[in-house]
Parts: structure tokens; C-alpha cells; sequence
């Protein structure tokens, strides 16, 4: 079992589990298969004077998984022990730096998110639920290779006031306030590009006007108030 020379507190060490978990069921409701995808979430334990985050390691199946081995990671990049980092820290990383609104961030593979980002296809304003993401469409940034920071700067610009994103040729990112909100918008956003993809096969398209997404985000504000 790995060890930590940095010890998180007990609210950090839950959130371990809590990412464990969340990759676990990520594949067992079909999301993620093996290694692919990767999970963090904002931490309070700081390392070398920075904010940190918690990571999953990377290459790692989620059955094999375990809260010490997720990594705690700095903004500079700086990790302790827990193993090699999601290659995808930096986006994670970036998203964090530039989002203090945003708590967890969950990015997967998921068959139809992926299918319509390797058709390079950003999701209209077909269903109202599409408003969760925050705007009236599902941007697909540019493709980039997997890890690199043009990846990262390619998500982080098409993320602008939003929760969700695809990754051309790769698969989807959600964004949360939380584990439990990024799991919600990552599951809805499958559901919305698996029927939107039911409705590519039909040839037809009707989509909301502007004006009827903008009376849904003005509806969610009272809906999702806790
Ligand atoms: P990691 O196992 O390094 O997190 O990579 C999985 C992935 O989805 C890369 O984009
Ligand atoms: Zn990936």
C-alpha cells in the first residue's frame, strides 16, 4: 500500500474514497472501460504553500484502485507519493486554476459522447436539458494530443461559463461543484449525445430557439437552488 508524506486531512481522505468510487462506477455503468478517463477534486490539504487537488494515478484500472493510491497534486504540478498522475493533469490542473467555482472535474470515454467528438459535432439545443451544461450548445474543442497543454488549452477555451465539453476525437469533460454534481452532469451529457445521436439517424433536427433556452436557464436558477 502506498504511503503519503504529505497526510491529508480526514475531509480530503474522503474524498479519496469518494474517487474511487465515482471511477468504479463510472465503468460499471458503462462510462469508462479499463484505464481510460480520469477523475479529481479540489482538496484542503495544501502542499508546498499551494493549493492542491487529488488525482486519479494514471493506467490504472478502478478495480485496482484504492484512496492511497490517488494522487495529491499542487498547482505547479508538484505531486507526492500515490503514484504517477492522470496524464491529464493539466487540464485538470488548468481548469482548477481558472474556475474557482468548480470543485471536481470528471473526463471520460463514454460511447455516444465520444462517438459524436470523433465527428468533430457540437451538440445544438435539441432538448431543454441541455441548459445543465450551463450554455445553449455542447462545444467539441480541437483535437489534441491526450496529455499535452494544447489539449488543456483547447478544452479550457470551449469551457468559457460552461460545465461540459467534448474532446474531438477523444471523449467528454464535465465539471462540478462537487464529486456528486460532476457525476450528474457527466451522466446527463452522455444521455443528451446518446439521443441526440438517435436523432442524427433520423436526418431531422429541431432545435429550441434562443429565447426558449434562455427561459429554461432562468427556470434552473430557482430549480437547482438548494
Ligand atoms: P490516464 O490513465 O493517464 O488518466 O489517461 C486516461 C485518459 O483518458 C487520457 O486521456
Ligand atoms: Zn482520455
Amino acid at each position: 500500500m502506498a504511503t503519503r508524506s504529505v497526510s491529508l486531512s480526514g475531509t480530503d481522505k474522503e474524498k479519496a474514497s469518494q474517487i474511487v468510487e465515482a471511477s468504479q462506477r463510472l465503468v460499471s455503468i458503462g462510462m469508462n472501460r479499463g484505464s481510460c478517463g480520469n477523475i479529481s477534486a479540489r482538496c484542503e490539504t495544501t502542499f508546498k504553500g499551494s493549493d492542491s487537488f487529488l488525482v486519479t494515478p494514471s493506467g490504472i484500472d478502478p478495480e485496482k484502485m484504492t484512496p492511497e493510491s490517488i494522487c495529491l497534486m499542487n498547482m505547479s504540478g508538484e505531486t507526492v507519493e500515490g503514484g504517477k498522475p492522470s496524464s491529464e493533469w493539466r487540464m485538470h490542473r488548468d481548469i482548477y486554476d481558472s474556475r474557482p467555482e468548480i470543485h471536481a472535474i470528471m473526463h471520460t470515454h463514454s460511447p455516444f459522447a465520444t462517438t459524436l467528438a470523433c465527428l468533430q459535432l457540437e451538440v445544438p439545443p435539441f432538448h431543454y436539458m441541455i441548459a445543465v451544461t450551463g450554455g445553449n450548445t455542447i462545444p467539441c474543442a480541437p483535437y489534441a494530443l491526450f496529455g499535452s497543454q494544447e489539449l488543456s488549452d483547447s478544452a479550457l477555451d470551449c469551457l468559457e461559463n460552461r460545465y461540459a465539453c467534448l474532446l474531438a476525437h477523444h471523449g467528454m469533460l464535465a465539471l462540478g461543484h462537487n464529486l456528486e454534481h460532476a457525476m450528474a452532469i457527466a451522466i446527463e451529457v452522455e444521455s443528451l449525445c446518446e439521443q441526440y445521436w438517435r436523432i442524427l439517424q433520423t436526418g431531422h433536427l429541431k432545435i429550441l430557439s434562443e429565447k426558449q433556452m434562455s427561459a429554461v436557464h432562468e427556470k434552473f436558477r430557482d430549480y437547482f437552488k438548494k
